[in-house]
This record gives structure tokens, sequence and C-alpha cells, in this order.
């Protein structure tokens, strides 16, 4: 039997060489790794800027802070979501209020907002993958953070709302370890992350930290930008795999499968009939096939947010990245399949 790991990364001789001229070079922070990788990135999501930052949830603190964001305020996140976009809020001083999710393609719910006049931001994410609707959440008059650390560069993903925001975190779509960065066409929001992420020179307000990108992390994440074409579409052809194959036993109503169409495939996350996620990834595992539970719930999210609940419960993702294998590819089709046999 092989052993399918959920997550692997993909790596070469080019990260290796990236890495060993940063050291060669003596100039480990703030240098020209990361001027190159903010301006390959502005280009290639045709953004004015792209600013390189520590993580993802310093890029959502900073983008929050640029906005005004402070004591007494809400910020709007899906229910079903990171727990860092609640974290980023919190570490504003400002109260994270979850709202439920789209079934399906598990972005936020436009319908499920409720603004109020504390509420200064939303942050929507394109789960999985999959597009949030950040038009109509645009019309809801408040300003939309677009976090895409589960989609960019597909589609308009990463150029959709007045601020993007992403993570370099080993497994996501574009790997450097740790790192995050903020895109903008606002010049003075821009300037704000620039300052905001160094506490050099700054007042002591307990606001500037330390999110600084390092060189090495911005190399490696320079490089990934450069084949994210190819990541993006060795990960489709094998969703597009997964869904063929698992087609007659969706129809039967054994599994449910993420929706098809224009995304990216950061993950594909499938629900079993009649099991939960964790006895299907025990199930799995049993099989040889390392699945996970996406997200775990910080929200409690009860009847309040029903869909998001549901999602917390159920959801399973599978192996899904650039370098998994045709046999691979086989054996967590095998394993779904047996598995959704099993339960019904
Ligand atoms: C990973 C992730 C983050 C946080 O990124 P870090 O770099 O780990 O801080 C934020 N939002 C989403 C949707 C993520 O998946």
């Amino acid at each position: 039997m092989i052993r399918v790991p959920h997550n692997r990364l993909t790596h070469g001789a080019a990260e290796r060489d990236a890495v060993a001229a940063v050291v060669a070079s003596g100039r480990w922070s703030c240098g020209p790794a990361v001027e190159r990788l903010e301006r390959d990135l502005a280009a290639r999501l045709g953004r004015r800027h792209a600013v390189a930052v520590g993580s993802g949830v310093g890029a959502l603190r900073l983008a929050l802070l640029s906005l005004g964001v402070g004591p007494g305020d809400e910020v709007i996140v899906p229910a079903y979501s990171c727990v860092a976009l609640a974290n980023a809020a919190l570490a504003c001083g400002a109260r994270p209020v979850p709202a439920d999710v789209v079934p399906g393609d598990w972005t936020i719910d436009p319908q499920a907002v409720t603004a109020t006049p504390r509420t200064k931001a939303l942050i929507a994410v394109h789960t999985f993958g999959a597009a949030a609707d950040i038009k109509a959440l645009g019309g809801l008059g408040v300003p939309v953070i677009e976090d895409c650390a589960h989609g960019i560069a597909a589609g308009a993903m990463g150029s959709l709302a007045p601020i993007a925001i992403t993570s370099f975190y080993a497994t996501k779509l574009i790997g450097a370890g740790e790192g995050g960065a903020a895109m903008t066409d606002d010049d003075a929001v821009a300037a704000f992350v620039r300052r905001w992420r160094d506490y050099a020179d700054q007042s002591a307000d307990g606001t500037r930290l330390n999110d600084k990108l390092t060189e090495f992390a911005a190399a490696l994440a320079g490089c990934q930008l450069g084949r994210l074409g190819e990541f993006l579409e060795a990960r489709r052809a094998c969703a597009e795999r997964y869904g063929a194959a698992l087609a007659d036993i969706a129809r039967a109503g054994a599994v449910a499968l993420p929706p098809a169409g224009e995304r990216a495939w950061y993950r594909y996350a499938v629900e079993f009939a009649r099991l939960d996620a964790a006895e299907a990834i025990a199930r799995l595992a049993a099989r040889g096939i390392d699945a996970a539970e996406p997200v775990a719930d910080w929200a409690r999210a009860g009847e309040a947010c029903p869909v998001s609940a549901r999602a917390f419960r159920r959801l399973v993702s599978l192996p899904l990245y650039p370098t998994l294998g045709a046999e691979e590819q086989a054996a967590v089709i095998a394993a779904v399949r047996a598995v959704a046999e099993e339960a019904r």
C-alpha cells in the first residue's frame, strides 16, 4: 500500500540556488530579493503596489490598521475560515463578527452579512480557491479585504478588492516557509503597510511590531511566483481527474465534490454521506491516504451559522499538490470510492 501525504512541498534547484545566493550576498534583510518580489507580485496581479510582510496574519493586521480599524470597531469575517482572520481583528482591538458562508463553495455569503455603524471592514476568503463574491460584498458599503491565501492569480483573484493580502506559509500556493504580502492600487495604503511593518524609529503605541519578510523567504517566494502558472495548472489537472473519477458516486449521493469552473485549486474538499470528517479521515488513513480537516472551528459556529457549522463537522481535504503523481492520484480515488461505498 502506498502512503499519500496530505501536503508535499514543490521545490528544486531554483529554490536551493536562490536561498544560497542570499546567504552568499550577506544581505539577509531589507534587500533586493524583497524589492524584486514586490515588483514581480504587483506586475503579476496588475496592481500598483505589493508590500511584502512576515506573514499572512501580519498582512491582515496591517491592512485593517490602514483602514483605521481600532478598539470598539467590528470586522466581519467568514465563520468558516482560518482563526488568523479573527486574530488579526482582535490584535487591532476590534471584534471579529462571523458571517455564514455559501454551501458548496464555502465563501462568505453576502446575504448573511449585516453591517452596523461599528463595522469598519470585511475580510473575504477565496475559500479553497473558489472566488468570493467581492462585487456583491463591495456593494454593502464596508471596505473589503480580499484574502488570497487560497486563491491568487486565477481569474482576477488578487485584484478584485481595494486591498488584497496573501500568505507564503510553506503549504500555500506560493510557499516560502513563512511570509505574506498586501496588494493595493492605493498609494496611501501601500505606504502605511510599508511604514508599519517596521518598528524602527516609530512611536511606542503597540501597533508597530516586526512584520518584515526575510531575504531568504523573499527569494523562495520569488522562485515560486515564477512557477505559479505551472503549479496552478498541475493542481487543476489533478482536481479534474478527481472530479471525473468520482462523478458517478457523487451523482449517487455518496460524496459531495467541490464545484468546478474558473478557480484556483488550493484544496479539494469533499463531504461523505453519513460520515463526519474525523471518521472519514480515519477510514482514509487506514487505506494509506492522509486527509485533513481544512479549518478548526474558532467561531463555535452553531445555529447562527449553520452552513459553517456543517462545513467544520463534515469537510475533508484530500491530497492536492503539484507533485502528486498519477499513481498517488489513483490511490486517493480508490480510497475515496471505497470509503464512500462502505458508508452507504
Ligand atoms: C494561512 C492563511 C492565513 C494566515 O497566513 P499566515 O502566513 O499563516 O499568517 C490567513 N488567511 C487564510 C485564508 C489562510 O489560509
